[in-house]
């Protein structure tokens, strides 16, 4: 709320009291400097900014932090299960469920103290509660409300994948509307945002994702018959586990590699291979719609390298010489495959006036977002349409802490659900964003021209 211009000099002795009384126990200068930067100067006015927590724990990470509405961020804390899943070969939810109650506190504490804030000071609290793991959903959510009844705040429910979508925002001028491409090892669709939460769905994958396919740990769940695979929502079910491109090429076991996510090694493998030693189709070239499918792509790799481990006589665990140019003709297919859609997505765009003709954005997030070569085939894409491409920095492209917080505020400023009455309030594990449009999509069946890959 805006005070009068005459209550700055209270604003900072209240920061030095509250200093001296522990809230802000050793505040760092720039803190001080910056809620002093951060209050907006109108003649006459000032108004404190609005500061509001974020917290994530829809799959495997567990995440907070506290953003104000200059898009500040004030202070982040996470605690990814990643190590512990690994060991297992996937996420079995009751595992995550205990990793994030154990881990909950603490990190909302961290993100708190370094942001040398106290709930108190909060303007609400935001918390992802769709689409995820149940039992991850629900820890998150029942720690927030917690809080949100003790210190009487707004609750702000978040779905992840508009936040994904929005994080943009926190780091660019971005207008709407813009086009989102999110590529993870959880999501891959193609969204029109016109809005906070105005979203039109063009496309997903009926499948798995993209990260699923080169490295993913899938869910597990353990039934009366064994060992089920769940998939990551919302690219739900047919997730094999075994078959992920970077467990198959046992990159594991290259020292190089071992320590980084296999996406990521699959990036670095690809450099030094040659793509034109292997050919490898594109799925769904005849379909004309922006959906995505990598689980029959999957299966092609799997045999592709079956074929080359007996043709090279080597064991399961042992590294192929043809390794890297395996790696590079993946790479290559991937990026084609999500270009032609993205194409696709952004010709029906222009073609329903639902983008500007020229200089529309195209904004590309999610994990798998952060390999370069990806990016430079969306470049190109971009190109011929005369669009601008934009990626959030990589650690803003995983899940996080902060595109939570942001979208707190996102819907702080647009006054849209924010709620004050939480009694009864439930997460959701499934749920689609926006209005799926994909149908639309695919009846327009619009031909992509095709484009020189040359990447
Ligand atoms: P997220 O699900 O958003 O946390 O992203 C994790 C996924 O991104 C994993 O499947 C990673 O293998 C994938 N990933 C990370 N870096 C890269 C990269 N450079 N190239 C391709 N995939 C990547
Ligand atoms: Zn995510």
């Amino acid at each position: 709320m805006p005070v009068p211009a005459g209550v700055i000099c209270r604003v900072v002795s209240m920061l030095i009291v509250r200093k001296t009384a522990g809230v802000f126990a050793k505040p760092p200068k720039r803190n001080v400097y910056g809620f002093l930067r951060s209050l907006r100067v109108c003649p006459g006015v000032l108004s404190p900014p609005k500061l509001v927590l974020g917290i994530e724990t829809s799959c495997d990470d567990t995440a907070a932090a506290v953003v104000d509405d200059t898009g500040r961020v004030w202070g982040e804390a996470i605690h990814s299960q990643t190590e512990v899943h690994l060991k297992t070969g996937g996420i079995v939810p009751p595992v995550a469920q205990q990793l994030h109650r154990e881990n909950i506190e603490r990190v909302v504490e961290e993100a708190l103290s370094a942001s040398r804030v106290s709930a108190r000071d909060l303007s609400a609290i935001a918390t992802t509660v769709k689409p995820g793991l149940a039992l991850s959903l629900g820890v998150g959510l029942s720690f927030s409300l917690q809080l949100v009844n003790q210190f009487k705040k707004p609750f702000i429910p978040i779905h992840h994948m508009e936040a994904h979508a929005l994080t943009i925002r926190l780091i660019n001028n971005v207008e709407f509307p813009f086009l989102v491409l999110l590529i993870s090892g959880g999501h891959c669709l193609l969204a029109l945002v016109r809005g906070v939460s105005d979203f039109l769905l063009l496309g997903q994958s009926l499948d798995i994702a993209p990260g699923d396919m080169l490295d993913k740990i899938g869910f597990l769940s353990v039934t009366h018959t064994g060992v089920k695979t769940h998939g990551d929502p919302p690219a739900l079910a047919l997730h094999v586990p075994g078959l992920q491109v970077a467990r198959r090429l046992s990159l594991i076991n290259h020292p190089e590699y071992s320590t980084m996510s296999g996406g990521k090694a699959i990036e670095r493998l690809a450099k030094e291979g040659n793509r034109f030693h292997f050919t490898l189709n594109p799925p769904m070239q005849t379909a004309k719609n922006c959906n995505f499918s990598f689980t029959g792509l999957q299966h092609v790799i799997d045999k592709l390298i079956e074929r080359k481990e007996k043709e090279e006589g080597i064991e399961k665990g042992q590294i192929l010489s043809s390794a890297a140019d395996i790696a590079a003709a993946v790479q290559h297919v991937t990026a084609c495959h999500l270009a032609t859609r993205t194409h696709r997505a952004i010709l029906f765009c222009k073609q329903r006036e639902l983008l500007p003709p020229a200089n529309a954005v195209l904004v590309v997030s999610g994990g798998v977002a952060s390999n370069l070569y990806i990016r430079r085939a969306l470049e190109i894409v971009a190109k011929a349409t005369q669009c601008t491409l934009l990626c959030p920095p990589p650690r803003l492209c995983t899940d996080n802490g902060i595109m939570i917080a942001w979208n707190g505020i996102e819907r702080l400023r647009a006054g849209l659900g924010i709620l004050h009455e939480v009694e009864d309030f439930r997460y959701e594990p499934k749920c689609p964003l926006g209005v799926d449009i994909s149908k639309e999509v695919a009846e327009a069946a619009i031909k992509v021209p095709q484009l020189k890959m040359t990447i």
